[in-house]
């Protein structure tokens, strides 16, 4: 028993450490297999590597953690030590996204950004249902 626990609280720490299989994205690669989309994973060849590939839909998605990417919105606050350093940080990953999304763009790609605080469970059916039809619209 204790040893199972163990290993469970070690699966946890690990899935939170690698930043390409964290749980939101899991959560929209289940719910688009739920619905009968195929698609593939952190496709190398393209910029930025894409969480999720719907080639079918010419989409691309990106799951970003609303810290890291600089969302506005309440789960993205600097921290108040070290502010300066986190600003920059910050600042420089989204224009890495800008530019990334552009890159796409230009290559054909249709970009959908999806936002952890919009995975919450309040948000989460609704999120994933306009995704959808983000995606259908995408494929026509
Ligand atoms: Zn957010």
């Amino acid at each position: 028993m204790a040893d199972r626990l163990t290993s469970e609280q070690r699966h946890r720490c690990m899935s939170n450490i690698r930043s390409s299989n964290t749980k939101p994205e899991i959560y929209v690669r289940q719910s688009l297999w739920q619905h009968g989309f195929r698609y593939r994973l952190n496709s190398k060849n393209l910029s930025g590597k894409p969480d999720i590939v719907l080639k079918k839909y010419n989409t691309v998605i990106f799951v970003h953690g609303c810290f890291w990417h600089g969302h506005s919105c309440k789960y993205a606050k600097i921290p108040a030590t070290n502010t300066e350093f986190w600003e920059q940080k910050i600042l420089s990953n989204k224009k890495r996204d800008e530019n990334v999304i552009k890159q796409l763009e230009q290559q054909g790609w249709k970009v959908i950004v999806i936002w952890q605080c919009q995975l919450k469970k309040a948000q989460r059916d609704i999120t994933i249902s306009s995704l959808i039809k983000e995606i259908q619209e995408n494929g026509k």
